[in-house]
């Protein structure tokens, strides 16, 4: 089964592991670059970005995720995983991962609605509605041309993939809906194998 990193240096790491092995992978928490090498993807938690970009620099972990995820390591940020996925934040200035080309803004669904509960349609996970949690999350007000926005709430995109890298500003690991996760483990699986070079 293929070893799912999650990053373990805040946020909530414990429920995505618990979702990642109900929908039947391994898993590996991350918080050094020697963890991150044995990870064949990352999933990035909820929890607080400006804090979190901090850590990976802190942590020496900053390029390396750059490295893999360039070379196609599959990533996945939840809300803000997701913000420090981003190209960039509007109003914010510190560098971020740079994985994914949108720009994002935090608590952007204002102060009365900063946690609810949302059915979204989402067509690429087929058949029910998702019951999508948003906790203080960001929405995202750039798309570059290569990103396929794959779900929307009021007119802006909240889960979005650039080939490798998803990122959702809701909370599948804290539903019990374990689609989403099953939809990174076959972004997984349908990866290409690097091509060896056939003998003879
Ligand atoms: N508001 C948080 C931030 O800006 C993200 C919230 C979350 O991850 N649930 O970092």
């Amino acid at each position: 089964a293929p070893r799912i990193g999650v990053l373990a240096l805040q946020g909530d790491v414990v429920e995505h592991v618990r979702a990642l092995e109900r929908a039947g992978a391994e898993t590996l928490e991350v918080r050094t670059p020697d963890d991150l090498a044995r990870a064949d993807a990352l999933v990035v938690p909820g929890g607080e970005s400006t804090t979190v970009i901090r850590l990976l620099d802190r942590f020496g972990l900053t390029a390396p995720i750059r490295q893999r995820v360039r070379a196609g390591m599959p990533f996945w940020g939840t809300c803000m995983g997701l913000i420090v996925a981003a190209h960039d934040v509007a109003g914010l200035a510190q560098p971020t991962l740079d994985l994914i080309d949108v720009t994002v803004r935090r608590n952007a669904f204002g102060r009365q609605v900063a946690s609810a509960e949302v059915l979204l349609a989402i067509p690429a996970l087929g058949g029910e509605p998702f019951p999508a949690v948003f906790i203080r999350a960001p929405w995202i007000e750039r798309t570059g041309p290569q990103v396929e926005v794959l779900a929307q709430r009021d007119g802006h995109g909240v889960m979005v993939r650039q080939g490798n890298v998803l990122g959702t500003s809701f909370h599948p690991e804290l539903t019990g809906d374990d689609r989403v996760h099953r939809y990174f483990l076959a972004m997984l699986a349908r990866r290409a194998e690097p091509v060896e070079a056939s003998p003879g």
